[in-house]
């Protein structure tokens, strides 16, 4: 007869869930873009308690301004590259600047959140027994010899350019999360995001939906970028946000993409954006920036077999929605 071993103290939160099953979840950068609308979906859960740690360097308060004052909901001004104590049982860990206009501002900066930011968290992880999920990107594909883009493909990123503060920084970030995975066993997910677009997307943030909505509804010419032949698949945002709780709450580390398989060219992006929004807007042809990937779109077959997902929302549904949201923030409400 051996007597069982004694188990350890359970963290207070711990006690807690054990009578409530209750789930705290910490989401960083959950004042942006995705992570806006995943608090959104995760809230709707009466059973979870969500923490954001956001600097709002990208992201803001407004994003968030229906949670503000709820019990359920935290808000945290907190920059990733500090250590943060919290008691959790999820981190999603989406902190960072995702549009090349502001990664680019302060690249040193991109690389201390992707990798002190990750080290951080890992950490926190580790020292609370947390899952912990990091929205990595389709970037560390790189400019892609392999297309589609899947999984096992190691990518092919310039590692002294302008943009490796963030392929190489998610590039870091994933390593640090299967480090920890192997050396500390702490249960990681790592999603590997492709272009995402959607309501609360940054008006002035550079990137190609939210510059030519808002160019068709100011009545500016759309600007293409040379050549205009590169291609884009884009993950209407509500979409992702089921994939990455998916991921989350399922019995795989990944990477797995999470996009949507759809692919446009820019020019045919344009012209998509021009015939739903304004007919009369002009398309115009602009030079484009050093080593834009020339095509990109995910093999989503992991996505579909391991997490029974896939994108339900077409770009021609998903751009109206946006182009409301846009309307709103941009004070003009009618179609020209
Ligand atoms: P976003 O810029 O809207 O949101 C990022 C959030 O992180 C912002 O609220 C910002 O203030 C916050 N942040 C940045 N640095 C921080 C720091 N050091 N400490 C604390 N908070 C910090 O971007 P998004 O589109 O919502 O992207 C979210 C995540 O998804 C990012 O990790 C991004 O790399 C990844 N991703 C996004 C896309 C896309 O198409 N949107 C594609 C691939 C990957
Ligand atoms: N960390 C944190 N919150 C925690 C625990 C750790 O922010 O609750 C940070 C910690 O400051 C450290 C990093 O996570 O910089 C990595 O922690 P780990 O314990 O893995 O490594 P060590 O502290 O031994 O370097
Ligand atoms: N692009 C464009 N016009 C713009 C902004 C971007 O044609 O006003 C192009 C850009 O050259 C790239 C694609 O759109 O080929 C996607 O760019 P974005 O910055 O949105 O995302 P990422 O390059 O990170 O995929």
């Amino acid at each position: 007869h051996t007597s069982p071993k004694p188990s350890p103290l359970p963290s207070p939160l711990r006690f807690s869930k054990f009578f409530q099953s209750n789930m705290r979840i910490l989401v960083t950068g959950g004042a942006g873009f995705i992570g806006s609308h995943l608090v959104d979906k995760l809230m709707e859960n009466e059973k979870n308690e969500v923490i954001v740690a956001d600097n709002y360097f990208t992201g803001s308060k407004d994003n968030l301004k229906k949670w503000i004052g709820h019990p359920r909901f935290e808000l945290i001004r907190h920059d990733v590259t500090e250590p943060l104590l919290v008691e959790v049982d999820r981190i999603y860990h989406l902190a960072c600047p995702a549009s090349p206009i502001f990664y680019k501002y302060n690249p040193v900066k991109t690389i201390k959140t992707n990798v002190i930011g990750t080290l951080n968290m890992l950490g926190l992880a580790k020292r609370v027994g947390a899952r912990i999920l990091l929205t990595s990107t389709s970037e560390v594909y790189g400019d892609p010899l392999v297309h589609p883009q899947n999984e096992s493909y190691w990518g092919n990123v310039n590692p002294i350019g302008v943009r490796s503060c963030y392929d190489e920084g998610k590039r870091v970030a994933e390593t640090l999360m299967f480090d920890y995975h192997r050396q500390h066993g702490i249960e990681i997910r790592v999603a590997r995001i492709f272009n995402t677009y959607g309501p609360r997307m940054n008006i002035d943030d550079g990137r190609v939906v939210s510059n030519f909505i808002a160019q068709a509804i100011r009545d500016e010419p759309l600007t293409v970028q040379a050549p205009g032949t590169q291609t884009r698949s884009f993950c209407y945002v509500s979409d992702m946000v089921d994939g990455l709780i998916r991921l989350m709450e399922g019995d795989h580390t990944g990477p797995i993409n999470i996009g949507n398989p759809g692919e446009f060219t820019m020019l045919e992006l344009a012209e998509t954006v021009k015939e739903l929004i304004n007919p009369n807007v002009k398309i115009s042809m602009v030079e484009n920036t050093p080593d834009d990937p020339r095509q990109r779109k995910p093999d989503i077959s992991k996505a579909k077999e391991l997490l029974g997902w896939e994108p339900k929302v077409k770009l021609g549904d998903g751009l109206p929605l946006m182009e409301d949201d846009f309307r709103l923030r941009l004070e003009k409400p009618n179609k020209p």
